[in-house]
């Protein structure tokens, strides 16, 4: 069995939140591999704590990559501040032709289109993939996992980084399945009254009050706020309040354009003409509807460069929704030449995290050994990009740590879901599995 195929029945998927899964990359051909540690959510450290801790492993997948797809390079995206990951993964490059790419301590770091022009040079056609330009580019957890997939063993836990207002925030793994509620626990509790999470970041992650969620294969981190927090209190407001505020308030000044990362790269990436199709309503939308297409969602125009606290962001999300259900293609320049003052509107993370009022919450995450051993955990079929899978167990039936429960049907894009210890089917619907420890 081929690497691609051995990853795809470990159900392997992007680790870093995108949910993609990995055996479609690992069947094409590229000459440079990439893994993704340039981590830049402010408060999150899973990647950092991957890197210095599983260094070896995180450095065998990737060469196990560059061998499936035919890669003569290995690079490693790195932020320079975290000198213990730099250090493990310096050691376990050496003898190999995998190097370390230093990163500066920016946001957005990890935007797979920065950080392949970081480490290449090399420009991402407008609308395209990294493959285009030769390279594969997947998140550090996941190279750990191609590496198990190869050894045969499939993903059953995942890493994750639990900050914010709990009194010890720390980086864990945790079998799939386990109840935020449960990983909060195991930081020590939260320390305010009304906890809301943002799961994946605060600057790109899903804002929820829902404690019973699960931690799936893609859930890099939590941060628990206050709902009293500015920012908290900003994402929560409905998309019609968002809209009316923005038709009547934004002045068109451009700022949200000026600090774009990927207007800054190059692309024709414009909040500001999106912003546009709020004050005109229908007339023009379709137009500035284009002006998103190229959009990587950062929430860098939102939550820092709107003087207005607007939300162009979630125009863009809107418009390409839109995009989307017009089953409109990017029509718009193809050449991309990156903004001669790109390096200096680089927005670092302390300024962005001072803006976020996310200062008093700046405290190490350290990688623990702890053990949380949940006695029931709650198995979604869909954690990934792609179909759902579909279940292969029963109530009552037991089954063994590793054990397949869902599967993708043939040909169909997604990843099959594995018992992460010994325990009894307890419940199966067509949205999840739930287990409880033998
Ligand atoms: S920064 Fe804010 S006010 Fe200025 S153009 Fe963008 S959305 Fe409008
Ligand atoms: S979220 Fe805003 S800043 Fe980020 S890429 Fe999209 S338009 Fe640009």
């Amino acid at each position: 069995m081929n690497l691609a195929e051995q990853v795809k029945r470990a159900g392997v998927v992007g680790a870093g939140g995108g949910g993609f899964p990995t055996h479609v990359k690992l069947a094409a051909a590229a000459d440079t591999v990439i893994a993704n540690g340039a981590e830049c959510e402010p408060l999150l450290h899973k990647d950092a704590a991957v890197m210095e801790h599983q260094a070896g492993a995180m450095v065998q997948g990737l060469q196990l990559a560059m061998a499936a797809v035919g890669a003569t390079a290995g690079i490693v995206g790195i932020k320079e501040k975290n000198h213990h990951a730099v250090e493990a993964v310096t050691a376990a490059c050496r003898g190999t032709t995998v190097r370390v790419h230093l990163l500066g301590d920016y946001y957005p770091a990890g935007d797979e289109y920065d950080l392949v022009h970081e480490a290449t040079g090399r420009l991402i056609p407008p609308g395209g993939i990294p493959l285009q330009v030769g390279a594969v580019v997947c998140n550090v957890e996941t190279f750990v996992n191609i590496a198990a997939a190869a050894a045969g063993r499939p993903v059953t836990h995942k890493t994750l980084t639990i900050a914010g207002a709990v009194r010890g925030p720390v980086t864990l793994t945790v079998p799939l399945g386990t109840s935020l509620r449960e990983c909060l626990e195991a930081a020590g509790g939260v320390t305010v009254p009304d906890p809301v999470l943002c799961i994946g970041g605060l600057m790109m992650g899903e804002t929820t009050d829902q404690l019973d969620r699960p931690v799936i294969k893609t859930t890099g981190g939590v941060i628990v706020l206050p709902r009293t927090h500015h920012v908290v209190e900003r994402k929560l407001k409905p998309p019609a309040v968002q809209n009316a505020i923005g038709k009547s308030a934004c002045d068109q000044c451009r700022y949200c354009t000026e600090l774009c990362p990927r207007f800054l790269l190059g692309y024709a990436v414009e909040p500001h003409q999106v912003m546009r199709s709020l004050a005109f309503t229908a007339t023009g939308a379709d137009r500035w509807n284009e002006w998103a297409a190229m959009c990587c969602a950062c929430g860098l125009c939102t939550l820092y460069a709107c003087p207005e606290e607007l939300f162009p962001k979630e125009a863009c999300d809107q418009s390409k929704a839109e995009l989307k259900k017009a089953g409109r293609k990017w029509s718009g320049p193809t050449t991309v030449r990156p903004h001669p003052m790109r390096d200096g509107r680089r927005v670092p993370i302390r300024a962005l995290m001072q803006k976020l009022h996310l200062l008093a919450y700046e405290h190490p995450a350290p990688m623990s050994e702890r053990t949380v051993a949940p006695r029931r955990i709650v198995l979604p079929l869909k954690q990934s990009a792609g179909s759902p899978g579909r279940a292969q167990v029963r109530p009552g039936e037991r089954v063994d740590a590793g054990q397949l429960l869902g599967d993708v049907p043939e040909k169909t894009i997604g990843a099959p879901i594995h018992a992460p210890f010994a325990a009894t089917v307890d419940e199966v619907t067509a949205a999840h599995i739930v287990l409880t420890r033998n």
